[in-house]
């Protein structure tokens, strides 16, 4: 359902202790943001890309018009263009790092680097970090052939083109914590680039809220089975999360909460940010960390232990995907600008400019989030400590029954503590903080209050 309305407020008086209202709130900055996502950008930057030849991994350095330390040069002096206009708090980067040999996919040790932009937020009390990425490097049909043609435009110039679109149109705005916009390498080679930034992020214990992966975003036509869709985009999220303690396993075992991992909870937030900001995209939300038996950049990050997921186009074309340019019976192979979807693109961009910029204007998460479990009763009384920072303007309650997949109701509250008329026995809860502009943060899942 969407809502349209700049301001939809039905107040419903409960009990003298909370008022039950139901908010949405359009940003009408977001909007503006939104308005400014143009796919000509995209476009051009996709085609900017592919005349690099190749950005295989292993690829020429040197050369200023091919391989993959050209393609990395242009992106960075595209960062440096937006940072004119940032008032000098965006800042760009080749974060460069060695990459022993592996006896699979790096031949020899190899120097790779990550082309990084950082938009320093404006309250220095705040140590949040939201990182979103795409990966520079593409690949031909051999994954270690660095000299072919490998235009990538779709896996991943679409994913680094609404990185770069994303930074360009933040950039002029102001946010309180830092965001990093990043076209990480060594993806095709085995995950090499963002594996650098997860572990940096996690030695230098940098508080992540979110890191958001898109890679092949601008596709909407499967090969074989021919579906055409530019109307959905699936979100791909971990369950289980891979770094789990002993006391949060057996925690999630009790609560039941095997489908609730604070990355799920992003993934459901792109899907409502997305239904409220965004015309004719659905988010479709995918219960595996990615594809079948593969991975993403987005996985050595939930492998260090923060929340992140993968956006991917809903159908894959494999004559485009991870193929030499060639014809063969009249078919074109290779993954080129021509066979890619730019509107569908942008729409893809949009979800996740909503996502990002709501993320990056939302107060805190609420902390101590607990549900009481004292008392057999057909409410459930919950409640949390406010955050630090930013003041709050109140909470959601999320509501979804048991076997659904995503939040169906909203409760939203003042205080800090909610009795709601719906039994724990039949309901999933969570509780977001949203300020006055409708800005929330991520949802946390109560623990059992003895
Ligand atoms: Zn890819």
């Amino acid at each position: 359902m969407k809502t349209t309305s700049l301001v939809c407020l039905f107040l419903l008086l409960l009990n003298s202790q909370f008022t039950i209202a139901q908010t949405t709130v359009d940003d009408p900055e977001i909007k503006k943001m939104i308005s400014e996502v143009k796919s000509e950008n995209m476009e051009a930057t996709v085609r900017k890309l592919v005349t690099f030849g190749t950005r295989h991994t292993l690829s020429d350095t040197k050369s200023n018009t091919r391989g993959i330390g050209a393609a990395q040069r242009w992106v960075k002096s595209e960062f440096d263009k937006y940072a004119l206009e940032s008032n000098g708090r965006l800042t760009s980067k080749i974060d460069f790092f060695t990459i022993k040999a592996d006896g699979r996919r790096i031949a020899a040790d190899t120097q790779l680097g990550n082309v990084m932009a950082t938009l320093k937020g404006t309250d220095a009390t705040d140590d949040r970090v939201l990182i979103i990425s795409g990966h520079l490097d593409s690949r031909a049909s051999d994954v270690m052939d660095s000299k072919i043609d490998a235009p990538g435009a779709n896996d991943d110039a679409s994913g680094v083109a609404a990185m770069m679109e994303l930074a360009r149109i933040m950039s002029k705005r102001e946010f309180p914590f830092t965001l990093i916009f990043v076209a990480v390498v060594g993806e095709e080679q085995g995950l090499y680039g963002a594996k650098h930034l997860a572990d940096v992020a996690k030695e230098g214990k940098w508080n992540v809220v979110a890191m958001i992966n898109n890679d092949m975003i601008g596709n909407s036509l499967s090969s074989g089975t021919l579906l055409r869709d530019n109307t959905q985009v699936r979100v791909f999220s971990e369950t289980i999360p891979y770094l789990e303690t002993e006391a949060e396993s057996k925690m999630r075992k009790s609560t039941n909460r095997d489908n609730d991992s604070p990355s799920r909870q992003l993934a459901r937030y792109i899907k409502t940010v997305t239904n409220q900001y965004v015309e004719q995209l659905d988010i479709n939300l995918v219960y595996r960390n990615d594809r079948f038996l593969r991975g993403g950049d987005h996985t050595p990050f939930s492998q260090n232990g923060f929340t992140a997921i993968r956006f991917c186009e809903m159908n894959e074309n494999y004559n485009h995907q991870h193929q030499d340019v060639r014809k063969e019976n009249s078919v074109q192979f290779g993954d080129l600008p021509e066979f890619m979807d730019f509107e569908y693109m942008k729409k893809v961009t949009c979800s996740n400019l909503a996502t990002f910029s709501n993320l990056a204007w939302s107060p805190k998460t609420p902390t101590n989030v607990g549900i009481e479990v004292k008392d057999l009763t057909n409410f459930s009384t919950l409640l949390w400590t406010a955050p630090a920072g930013k003041p709050v303007y109140g909470y959601n309650i999320l509501i979804r029954e048991t076997a659904s997949s995503h939040w169906e109701k909203t409760i939203f509250v003042k205080d800090i503590k909610a009795e709601i008329p719906y039994s724990k026995d039949n309901f999933f809860f969570a509780v977001q903080s949203v300020d006055e502009f409708g800005h929330s943060s991520l949802a946390v899942f109560p623990v059992p209050i003895r």
